[in-house]
């Protein structure tokens, strides 16, 4: 209730920590995670750049929810193979996204999380799978939905035993055209007020530019998110989806770099 929110806050719910393979999200640590919008062939090397980099967690999307049908859906399972081999070449876990009951069980063994994309944030049937696998659940915000929608959404997922929620905002549809979506930082202090559960934040689709990602990343940091989600491709213009918004490896080398005084400056670290 809004009226809650307003009540003063004398002390903010204890932080939860979830744990992917050795990366801890709610803890000092401020985890990145990146990747390529889509598995594309040539992720293995990619794989490697980005841990170069100083990524904590690898992004390997192989089902990819498109507008359009006849848009590029992913590698699917051959994709999954390059996931796999990235994941044992570089020892970093994989977050990968599901769009179905089936797909979950298809990927459950095989990766370190699931990501529950924005457009599947209330498929009730594929939280509910997704919480019954027991691997950690990364639970995009929804383009429209309240925070209270997505704090429902995030507990089908607790509802199955399954305490490993990080929520994610990535932008929400608003009046304004000028970026992608608008993407709400404020999420980060009032999440931080209603649960214990993680929360991070992907500047990429939240922006839809690339040249914005940095930028908001920082002042997701500075504004205590867990963790990021960010896109980076080795040559956005030929990306098979989400160009404009993904960082070349040399962009996300330097947004590192500049994360980590701002990291420090709120008591965190990278
Ligand atoms: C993604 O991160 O791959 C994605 C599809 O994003 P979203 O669900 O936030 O649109
Ligand atoms: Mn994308």
């Amino acid at each position: 209730m809004l009226t809650d929110l307003l009540k003063p806050t004398t002390s903010s719910p204890a932080r939860r920590r979830v744990t992917v393979g050795e990366v801890v999200f709610g803890g000092p640590a401020v985890p990145v995670i990146a990747g390529p919008c889509a598995v594309e062939p040539g992720y293995v090397e990619h794989a490697l750049a980005m841990r170069a980099a100083g990524a904590s967690m690898l992004r390997g999307s192989v089902f990819k929810p498109r507008t359009r049908p006849d848009a590029f859906q992913g590698m699917g399972e051959e994709g999954l193979v390059l996931v796999e081999k990235a994941r044992a070449l570089t020892g970093r876990p994989v977050l990968v996204e599901p769009l179905s009951v089936e797909h979950v069980e298809l990927l459950t063994g095989r990766v370190d999380a699931f990501m529950i994309g924005a457009r599947s944030m209330q498929n009730t049937p594929l939280l509910r799978a997704a919480g019954r696998s027991g691997l950690p659940v990364v639970l995009k915000r929804g383009m429209a939905a309240t925070y209270d929608e997505w704090l429902a959404a995030a507990d089908y997922v607790l509802s199955e035993d399954n305490p490993n929620v990080i929520l994610c905002e990535r932008g929400i549809r608003t009046f304004e055209t000028a970026t992608r979506n608008t993407l709400d930082v404020s999420a980060v202090p009032v999440l931080r007020e209603r649960t214990p559960l993680p929360v991070i934040v992907d500047p990429s689709h939240g922006t839809g530019i690339w040249s914005l990602v940095t930028p908001m990343a920082l002042a997701a940091v500075a504004a205590g998110a867990d963790g990021l989600l960010i896109e980076v491709h080795p040559s956005p213009e030929h990306a098979l989806s989400d160009g404009p918004q993904q960082l070349r490896p040399a962009t996300f080398a330097d947004l590192m770099a500049r994360l980590k005084p701002v990291a420090e400056a709120v008591g965190r670290a990278l």
